[in-house]
């Protein structure tokens, strides 16, 4: 049996054999960045220094990290059932982690699909989309539409209506028949904004133009983040969303809000759905479902499509559709004991309360050498650096690094744009820290 080695401060001596993902593999193991613990706000190293965690994760850990209550759930489920598969058979957590979280859910979003992570629940929501005008006899609508700069996960459904062009361009054909909506983000008319902008809703008509190029007929659903996150935080401008409702309506397309980033309070209310006042028929979540501590991720459906699937032979499956470990026990005692929490400490609302006091800590980094742009809505913020002269991406790569090994901080890049999404239990001194090291940090980069 081989036996890893490990350097004083206990990080493993041959960093190699990990192929990790979405990462400069060779940079991060030139310095790697190694963390062993964790709780509330703050991130252990490995070399003994205390971090902040200015992005809950990755904008998963809305609870905080290592929250007694939720370790205690998961400790206890895995002592008592510690798996059950969930085809043909299923556990009591199951059932109750779908009520309480369509009780969270705005209208008529009643039933819950499960899976593991963002990206599959992406792609579960464009198969029910498919199958759902399949079983009603419209098997024509087959198109998908999504955006550019939107972020759906790296499943190839979710790289097809993706709009990042680096995660699609090696892969291949993709899904065929995806049209793409343009951004709503332009700089020339949103520079620093606080919450939605003004400008942008007209955007929305360009579904007009893709529903005359293709005939409704062809087109099952369009998919769109509420609030794009993973390309730098951009909320959708005011009324965008209801005029895709609209058009959609019209043309009985139907509308998937993936709130994978958004639900869970990122935004105040639990879904942005709430926030906008737009009801969407699917709503694609993870990330905050467990507050990050086991994978999760689900697909939240009108109480109108489930019926349709529910109408067919009683005998036969509704849906051919599902994974080893949907609704996975330990995912389902985390996702109930993380429920708790919300509601116990509020945090939603704190989130809302917040929103202003987070908002004018971050746009107090106007003016820094190299700051092109500054985006804030809910607790999150998207802080756009100027390139770096050796290429794109170089400044913001150097930003994590400074943070991380000089300022204590761990922050998120998406290119040049530095992304900050602290834990819902952030308080407003640990929000003046996070924005102090992020300073120190521009003008170490700048
Ligand atoms: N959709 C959105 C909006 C996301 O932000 C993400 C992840 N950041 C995903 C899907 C994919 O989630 P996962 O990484 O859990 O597959």
């Amino acid at each position: 049996m081989s036996q890893v080695e490990h350097t004083a401060a206990g990080v493993p001596n041959d960093l190699e054999p990990y192929w990790m993902p979405f990462t400069a593999n060779r940079a991060f193991k030139a310095a790697p960045r190694l963390i062993v613990s964790a709780k509330g706000m703050r991130l252990g190293t490995a070399d003994g220094r205390s971090v902040i965690d200015a992005i809950a994760g990755m904008w998963c850990c809305n609870a905080g990290h290592n929250r007694d209550p939720i370790v205690a759930a998961i400790q206890r489920q895995a002592a008592e059932l510690d798996y059950v598969t969930a085809f043909q058979f299923g556990h009591p957590g199951a059932f109750e982690l779908a009520a309480r979280i369509a009780a969270l859910a705005p209208g008529d979003l009643d039933h819950v699909f499960f899976c593991n992570s963002g990206s599959e629940a992406v792609d579960t929501a464009l198969k029910i989309a498919l199958a759902f005008h399949a079983i009603r006899g419209e098997g024509s609508r087959t198109r998908l539409i999504g955006r550019e700069r939107g972020y759906h996960g790296v499943g190839f459904g979710g790289i097809s209506v993706g709009g990042i062009v680096a995660n699609r361009k090696l892969f291949g054909t993709l899904l065929a028949g995806v049209d793409h909506l343009p951004t709503t983000y332009s700089r020339d008319h949103q520079a620093f904004t606080k919450g939605e902008p003004e400008w942008g809703a007209h955007l929305a008509d360009e579904l007009e133009r893709i529903v005359a190029l293709h005939d409704a007929s062809t087109i099952a659903a369009v998919i769109v983040e509420p609030m794009a996150g993973s390309t730098g935080v951009l909320p959708a401008p005011k009324g965008y969303l209801q005029r895709l409702r609209e058009i959609c309506d019209r043309h009985r397309l139907l509308l998937i809000f993936d709130e994978v980033i958004t639900g869970f309070g990122r935004l105040g209310p639990c879904f942005a759905a709430e926030r906008y006042g737009v009801q969407p028929d699917m709503i694609t979540f993870a990330k905050g479902v467990t507050s990050g501590t086991v994978p999760m991720g689900g697909v939240l459906v009108r109480k109108g499509l489930y019926d349709t699937f529910m109408r067919g032979p009683e005998h036969l499956v509704e849906l051919f559709h599902g994974y080893t470990y949907s609704a996975h026990p330990l995912a389902c005692a985390a996702g109930l004991a993380t429920l708790d929490v919300y509601r116990d400490e509020d945090l939603f609302a704190r989130a809302a309360a917040l929103e202003p006091v987070f908002a004018d800590a971050v746009m107090s980094l106007k003016g820094l050498p190299g700051v092109l742009d500054i985006r804030t809505v809910g607790l999150a913020a998207g802080i756009d650096l100027a390139p770096h002269p050796d290429g794109p991406g170089k400044r913001g790569f150097a930003a994590m690094n400074e943070a991380f090994h000089r300022q204590d901080a761990v922050i998120r890049l998406a290119g040049d744009t530095i992304a900050l999404s602290p834990s819902l239990i952030v308080t407003a001194d640990e929000i003046g820290e996070i924005v102090d090291k992020v300073a120190r940090t521009i003008r170490a980069v700048g």
